[in-house]
């Protein structure tokens, strides 16, 4: 066991990248005239659009407000019912509840950890059609759900589809007609969300993006974005009132993106095929190690896999993540299944509801997993997690 090194600040599972190039782009906007809504934003957005593959997208504070406005643009109220996976983060089912409708979910696929969509079909049938309102699949630990499918799903039982991509920007699965799909490029969800919290791809501190094909979706996510306001003089009731004039026209929100943090978002959307290509180099020497692992499960892996999360299974994850942060390395859970957090206990979920992700939730653990991550610290996390599972 080749134990030499020692890492010099704790190792955590993700950590986000800023190169000095992105520290002066923060500053050339401070400078500016502009701090919240200035020209970055447009820019971001239209640059974002371009990575993805898409004709629209929408900056705003963070992923969760994305996931708001898109519950409000796809008319989610009191009633409705949605569907999620339980293996995601919380924000994913929460913007139905902002909404006051009702989260259903689906257990995963044990392989993947992704949303089951055989389990999905099963609840839609034992329910009647006009039931269920929306689906919400997340591209989990970056591995893209196939949307292909969802949408086949969505059209039969008259759903619409927000995918969570927050752990997938350019990931992308391929189609049966063997095209490649990228992950929210607009092609078969209605919407889909990005994150630019620190610890994801893009990281901005705070941030996200909507993408969208639909026009209509767009118009009506710029207005929700800013208080339901608009100023464009084709929409106004009464275009000839002033130059000062606006008109509320909706009940909306402050989600808006600030323009220093879309400037940084510019400056780390150019890195981010630098980035990804690292990330899958790492989740490569990290198959090619625990395949000589007995004891130690990756979960499966994807040509398109963006790879956010890098996670194992192992039998005594307590004690494998205990000996890890001893070793100065913060490995992390993803998730705790959301249908069994207190407030949603409260709402009638159960432990037992869905046992592949409970029992997946048992034995999952995320290894470091980010671009800067270094070959000889990777190795040290490699011969660290050896160590336990050999003992
Ligand atoms: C990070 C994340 C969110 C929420 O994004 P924030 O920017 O932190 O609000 C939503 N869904 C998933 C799957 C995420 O990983």
């Amino acid at each position: 066991m080749r134990l030499s090194f020692t890492p010099t600040r704790p190792i955590p599972y993700g950590r986000q990248h800023i190169t000095d190039a992105d520290v002066q782009a923060v500053i050339s906007t401070l400078h500016s005239d502009f701090l919240t809504q200035g020209p970055q934003v447009a820019e971001f957005e239209r640059r974002f659009a371009q990575y993805i593959g898409v004709e629209y997208a929408v900056a705003v504070s963070n992923g969760t407000a994305a996931l708001h406005l898109c519950a409000l643009a796809l008319g989610v109220q009191p009633g409705q019912r949605v569907i999620t996976t339980p293996i995601t983060f919380a924000a994913s089912a929460n913007c139905v509840r902002y909404c006051g409708g009702e989260v259903h979910f689906a257990d995963i696929d044990p392989e993947t950890a992704l949303i089951d969509l055989q389990a999905v079909r099963s609840l839609l049938e034992s329910h009647p059609k006009g039931y269920f309102h929306g689906l919400i699949p997340v591209d989990f630990a970056g591995l893209p759900v196939n949307l292909q499918a969802a949408r086949q799903l969505a059209d039969e039982f008259g759903l619409w589809l927000i995918e969570d991509a927050c752990h997938a920007p350019g990931g992308f699965f391929t189609d049966d007609q063997g095209r490649e799909q990228r992950c929210g490029n607009g092609q078969l969800a209605e919407l889909a969300i990005f994150s630019f919290h620190p610890v994801k791809h893009i990281a901005t501190g705070e941030g996200g993006m909507i993408t969208t094909n639909r026009r209509d979706l767009y118009e009506q996510l710029l207005l929700l974005r800013t208080h339901g306001i608009t100023r464009d003089p084709g929409r106004l009731q009464h275009p000839d009132e002033g130059g000062w004039y606006y008109e509320m026209q909706e009940l909306g929100y402050n989600y808006r993106m600030p323009d220093m943090l879309c400037a940084l978002g510019i400056s780390q959307l150019e890195r981010a095929d630098e980035g990804l290509a690292r990330r899958r180099q790492l989740a490569r020497q990290y198959d090619a190690a625990f395949a000589q692992t007995p004891g130690v499960t990756p979960l499966a892996g994807a040509a398109g896999h963006a790879y956010h999360l890098y996670v194992i299974q192992v039998q005594d994850r307590r004690g494998l993540y205990d000996f890890l942060r001893g070793k100065q390395i913060f490995a992390q859970v993803h998730y705790i299944p959301v249908h069994t957090m207190p407030y949603y206990q409260q709402l009638g979920w159960q432990p037992g509801d869905f046992p592949a992700a409970e029992a997946y939730y048992a034995r999952c653990l995320s290894l470091p997993m980010f671009p800067s991550l270094t070959d000889e610290e990777q190795q040290y996390v490699i011969d660290c997690v050896r160590e336990f599972v050999g003992q």
